[in-house]
């Protein structure tokens, strides 16, 4: 079969190629062999480290040395030790927000009307490769708000949630998300959480019972992204409402989940009698399914697009164990890093299509999934060659810094590649997406037990 045509084909993947732009240079000259000797073309074109881009336009250089400039000077150092109590790693997180917002790097993604926002895709991944290439941390405690509740609010709020919630965003006002429940995980519409409304006074409100789990920094939160239940009638998806909470209202409870490695990154929420002013519900009572579409193509995009960008910046940690651990001539180490780098590279290309579609109003069902699953896989190949060969170092418990690819410790990092197979809709639940709406294969019969 010939091979395909096109903007990423063309060249023949060698792992010559991959190693030099690594500064990995075996002294064997017979472990510089093609990928695969047996396609006459593949799709990687070497375009590290980062600034050797050959696509890279006059303006991007322009974008990356004001970049580099301002990461020479502010980027964080000593931030992992800095980060070992939960009070350090929000006062660590915070600070690191602070000066991305007042550098204009903080929120890309977002409309020009923002400081820093209107970028480019090209722009917007020239900075997270920047990033992550100058080993920055990543904004934990805020990317819920900067993708998630921006995303939502941006596509379905009103006016007035627009512009009373995206400014305090940016001035460091934190999101979280509750959506999923005991009970109502992958089946998400199952949730239980009651919302009825009822008059007040002062305005009409929204009573809310019910419970959440796995809200990532939900103790730390200021506002959170809720799904409740207005109506029992009907399919499942009909009934439920989106509303903004705030986390200090009355009847709200939030208990930290604490984890087999030692770290608190999520928490329970109960509701009792919570009100919440229907003023702050998004959409119409009984479309909140809809709404949160739009908040879980965010969490399974556009934040995703970050993330490839990252570890593609993030490549670098693995090339160093290479030549810090003496593998320069070893030909499994070698085939296997050449692997990884094409695998990135292919997320990359992948995550990049899907948001060069959305921004063309093109979206299929399931396009999504490609790239979630897409991600954590290439994310598991990453962190299971870096504790590979991190040896024996990497395999003693160490205090967690709360990350996800660079927390500096790869045994870390190798168990949290496992939750990015759960997190934003199990890698199986994507899979049958997939299938079913893409591939047009059976429907899952519903509702049989084994
Ligand atoms: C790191 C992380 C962060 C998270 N953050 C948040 C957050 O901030 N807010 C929030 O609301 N939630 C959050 N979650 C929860 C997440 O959305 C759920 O864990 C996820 O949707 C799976 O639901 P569940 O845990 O209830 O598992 P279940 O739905 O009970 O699934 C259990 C197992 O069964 C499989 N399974 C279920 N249904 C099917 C099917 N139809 N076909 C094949 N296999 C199936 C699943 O793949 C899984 O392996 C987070 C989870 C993680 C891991």
């Amino acid at each position: 079969m010939a091979a395909p045509q096109g903007a990423h084909y063309g060249k023949v993947a060698r792992n010559e190629d991959i190693l030099r732009v690594w500064g990995i240079i075996p002294q064997n000259p017979s472990l510089l062999f093609p990928i695969s000797p047996q396609r006459p073309a593949a799709v990687w074109t070497p375009r590290h480290p980062i600034g050797t881009d050959k696509d890279m336009t006059n303006d991007l250089e322009a974008l990356q040395r004001e970049v580099r400039s301002f990461l020479a000077a502010e980027a964080p150092t000593g931030w992992r030790d800095a980060s070992r109590t939960q009070d350090d790693f929000v006062r660590t997180q915070r600070d690191w927000f602070g000066k991305l917002v007042r550098a204009g790097y903080a929120i890309p993604h977002w409309p020009a009307e923002y400081p820093g926002g209107g970028r480019s895709l090209a722009e917007q991944k020239v900075i997270y490769e920047e990033l992550a290439g100058a080993d920055c941390p990543r904004l934990l405690l805020s990317f819920v708000s900067t993708y998630h509740a921006f995303a939502t609010l941006h596509e379905c709020g009103n006016a007035e949630q627009k512009a009373r919630y995206l400014p305090k965003i940016l001035e460091g006002e934190t999101w979280c998300q509750g959506f999923s429940e005991p009970g109502a995980g992958s089946d998400l519409a199952a949730i239980k959480t009651r919302a009825e409304l009822q008059s007040r006074p002062d305005g009409d409100v929204y009573v809310i019972n019910g419970q959440k789990v796995w809200s990532t920094m939900a103790q730390f939160a200021d506002k959170c992204l809720l799904l409740a239940r207005t109506s029992s009638d009907g399919v499942k998806q009909a009934g439920i409402t989106y509303l903004l909470m705030d986390m200090k209202a009355p009847g709200v409870t939030v208990r930290p989940i604490h984890q087999i490695q030692g770290d608190e990154e999520f928490a329970e929420i109960f509701l009792d009698n919570v009100e919440i002013p229907a003023s702050e519900r998004v959409g119409e009572e009984g479309k909140g399914w809809a709404v949160a579409q739009a908040t879980l193509a965010s969490e399974r995009g556009l934040t995703l697009m970050e993330l490839s960008y990252r570890m593609r910046g993030a490549l670098g940690r693995v090339a160093k164990l290479i030549r810090d651990h003496g593998h320069t001539e070893d030909r499994g180490v070698l085939r296997d890093f050449g692997v990884l780098v094409t695998q990135v590279d292919a997320v990359c290309a992948i995550a990049d299509q899907f948001l060069d579609n959305r921004i063309n109003g093109i979206e299929r069902m399931g396009d999504a999934s490609i790239v979630k699953n897409a991600y954590s896989r290439a994310l598991r190949a990453y962190s299971a060659l870096g504790l590979r060969l991190g040896g024996m170092d990497e395999q003693y418990v160490a205090p967690i810094t709360f990350g996800d690819l660079n927390t500096g410790n790869w045994m870390a990092d190798f168990m949290n590649s496992y939750a990015w197979t759960i997190a934003g809709g199990s890698e199986e639940v994507q899979r049958g997406i997939i299938a079913e709406r893409m591939l047009d294969m059976p429907r899952e019969p519903k509702g049989w037990v084994l």
